[in-house]
This record gives C-alpha cells, sequence and structure tokens, in this order.
C-alpha cells in the first residue's frame, strides 16, 4: 500500500493514480467536505466520476447509508474493477471502506482522509465499519485501501476544535510507541503551524503502520493503539446524549488521562512520565475535566471490544515510548481514576 503526504495533492491527483486501469470511478464524500473541496478533486481527477455525497456526522454510519451506497454503485454498473475515493473524515473512511469491502466481495478503494484524526489514525490500518444498535463500529471488516493520499491543504478549512482534536491521536502514538516523537511533540514551538504538519502526519502514520503490520487483525499488539480509547469510548457514548457532545479526538484525551492515572496507580508508569503526559495534553488544549456517573462509564466500558469474559482489559504505558496489553485493573483503582478526570 502506498501512502503520500504533502501539500496540493488535489490538483494533481491523476499523476498518483493510474485511474485507466478502473473501469469506473466514484467519490464518497460529505456535504461539508464536498462544499469546500470537491471541485479541486475533480479538476485533479481529470476523469468523470459518480458523486456520492453523505450528510456530514457520525449518524450516518449507518446501515441504511450503506444500502445506499451499494445501491448507488449497482444502479451505476460498477464492476469488481471498479474504483471507490473515499474523500472525507473517519466517518467516510470508515463506511466508505466497509461499503468497497463488501461491495461484490471486495472492490478497490482509497483513502483522501480530510480531518486530522482520518489521516493519522482512521484511513490508516484497514479497519472499516459503521455503527449498529447503538455501539459503535460493531460490523465492519479489516480491509486494506490500495492508497492513502493526504493533501494537508485541505486541513485549513476545519473548524479549530476539530483539528486540534486530531492531536489527541497524534500524541498516543507518540507515548504508545516513541519517546523521540514525544520530545519533537512536546518541544515545538508554533503549535499546530502548518510547517509542522506533514512531518507530524508522516511520524504518526509510520508510527500506526509498524504496528499494525505486526499484528494486522488485533489479536495482539495493535491492542496498544487502544490505549486512552476504554475510558474514551465510555465517555463519548455518553457525552453523544448530551447537548454539547464531546468530539472522539477529545473524549481520547481525558482517557489518555485517565488510562495513565491507572498506570501511575498500579505502579506502571513512573510519576514523573504520568506528569509529562498530563502536560503535553494541557499544552495542546486538550486537557477537561468531564461529569459523567461511574456506574454508567463502568457499564460502558465492560462492552469493549477489547474485553474478554466481561473483563475490562486496558492497554497501558509502562514508560512513555512502551506499553503493556490486556492488563486487568482493581475495580477500586478504576473507580479513582474517574474520580481523577471528573469535576
Ligand atoms: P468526521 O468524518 O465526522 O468529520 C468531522 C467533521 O468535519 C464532519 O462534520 C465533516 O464534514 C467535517 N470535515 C471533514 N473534513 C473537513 C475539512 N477538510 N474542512 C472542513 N470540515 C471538514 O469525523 P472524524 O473525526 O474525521 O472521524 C471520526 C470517525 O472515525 C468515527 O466514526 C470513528 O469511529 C472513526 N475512526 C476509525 C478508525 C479506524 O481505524 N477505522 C480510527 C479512528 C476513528
Amino acid at each position: 500500500m502506498k501512502i503520500y503526504v504533502g501539500e496540493k495533492i488535489l490538483t494533481k491527483i491523476n499523476q498518483y493514480l493510474d485511474l485507466n486501469s478502473y473501469t469506473k470511478l466514484a467519490v464518497l464524500t460529505d456535504k461539508i467536505v464536498a462544499s469546500f473541496w470537491l471541485d479541486k478533486l475533480k479538476e485533479g481527477l481529470k476523469k468523470d466520476f459518480l458523486s456520492i455525497t453523505l450528510k456530514p456526522g457520525e449518524k450516518e454510519k449507518n446501515l441504511k447509508t450503506l444500502t445506499f451506497i451499494w445501491q448507488k454503485l449497482l444502479k451505476n454498473n460498477f464492476d469488481r474493477k471498479s474504483l471507490l475515493i473515499n474523500f472525507g473524515g473517519g466517518v467516510i473512511t470508515d463506511i466508505g471502506g466497509f461499503a468497497a469491502s463488501t461491495y461484490m466481495r471486495g472492490i478497490d478503494y482509497i483513502n483522501l482522509p480530510t480531518t486530522i484524526l482520518a489521516a493519522v489514525d482512521a484511513s490508516v490500518g484497514g479497519k472499516t465499519g459503521i455503527n449498529f444498535l447503538g455501539v459503535k463500529n460493531l460490523i465492519g471488516t479489516f480491509y486494506e485501501s490500495k492508497m492513502i493520499l493526504i493533501d494537508t491543504f485541505v486541513f485549513s478549512s476545519l473548524p479549530k476544535r476539530e483539528f486540534i482534536a486530531g492531536f489527541s491521536e497524534i500524541i498516543k502514538h507518540a507515548i504508545i510507541y516513541d519517546k523521540k516523537y514525544f520530545d519533537f511533540l512536546f518541544n515545538i514551538n508554533h503549535l499546530f503551524d502548518q510547517k509542522n504538519l506533514k512531518k507530524i502526519i508522516d511520524w504518526s502514520i509510520k508510527i500506526k503502520m509498524k504496528i499494525v503490520q505486526k499484528d494486522k487483525k488485533e489479536t495482539g499488539l495493535r491492542k496498544i493503539l487502544n490505549f486512552g480509547h476504554t475510558f474514551a469510548h465510555a465517555i463519548e457514548s455518553l457525552s453523544l446524549k448530551t447537548k454539547k457532545p464531546l468530539l472522539h479526538g477529545e473524549a481520547v484525551a481525558v482517557g489518555i488521562i485517565g488510562e495513565s492515572f491507572i498506570a501511575q496507580k498500579t505502579g506502571l508508569l513512573k510519576k514523573e512520565d504520568f506528569f509529562l503526559i498530563e502536560e503535553i495534553i494541557k499544552k495542546y488544549q486538550l486537557f477537561q475535566k468531564i461529569n459523567f456517573s461511574k456506574t454508567d462509564l463502568k457499564n460502558l466500558m465492560l462492552k469493549d471490544k477489547k474485553n474478554i469474559n466481561q473483563k475490562i482489559l486496558f492497554s497501558l504505558p509502562i514508560k512513555i515510548g512502551e506499553m503493556v496489553f490486556n492488563v486487568k485493573v482493581p475495580e477500586k483503582i478504576i473507580n479513582l481514576a474517574i474520580d481523577y478526570i471528573s469535576l
């Protein structure tokens, strides 16, 4: 699989793709991304394509929308040699990847992520899927894209909140795998500068790829990528029911602190490292406290896909750059961690 990261890739995209080897081409996107960037993509593709445009948002990651995509492909005579381009955030790359993996038992697709989170995380590693019966990503496949193309210029239209939220996955990559990367992120003078963006995205993708390649189906090592997410998924689910839901990346930042607190309390992680982790989350403006019921949070954590036999299993840092996974934690410490991240 090839990955390219650079500026203004959209308008010269046909230089990266061999479109002549495909019978048909579709671009899956959402209305917001389309309004900013679809014309630029059109200019770059220099070829007719079927445009499938969804409403923006997590709610679209459902079976009805998936059926809509399959129908569009079928009605427009897409065959096995067609190509789907997923052009959007993680919602688009997840549902588009799933549609491609199942249509005619699998057609080729490429990801053109337009959020930071999708660039460093959702578009990398071949996990596709939809939400089902209220459970996030319950139905899905492992099916890798043929290529990931990242035009860093498209991030310029992201709302500041979305832009910043993407950095929690970047910080996560540093904590779980690479102290040098952590130090680099910690010491950057001008945070969120376009100049550093290419380097950061490259670095993060390399880390995720290294981990995924060693464990494609998440039977072991890949679980370290879930650091922060046992808490985050529970927090996200509860926050979605409120008037001001947190973004995924914002919930992950809280989860990183909660789970680092657990690592420190269980004696796995030194206090100095815990403070550094808290410090970097603050530096990237991702620090906040939550206000949810402890019981609700724990009940949701019990539904985490990493669990086995109804036991909550954590991926925890033992130092910055090194992790352990499948860790059972006494309930008392989980309670303390929830207290720590709560208002
Ligand atoms: P998203 O796709 O909903 O995008 C967030 C918002 O930003 C949307 O309103 C979208 O229209 C808008 N947007 C996207 N690009 C834009 C741009 N360039 N300019 C202006 N607005 C833009 O959300 P996301 O945060 O990108 O992704 C979250 C999804 O990713 C979740 O469904 C999550 O489950 C999934 N995910 C998947 C994996 C995986 O490995 N498959 C990993 C992490 C997250």
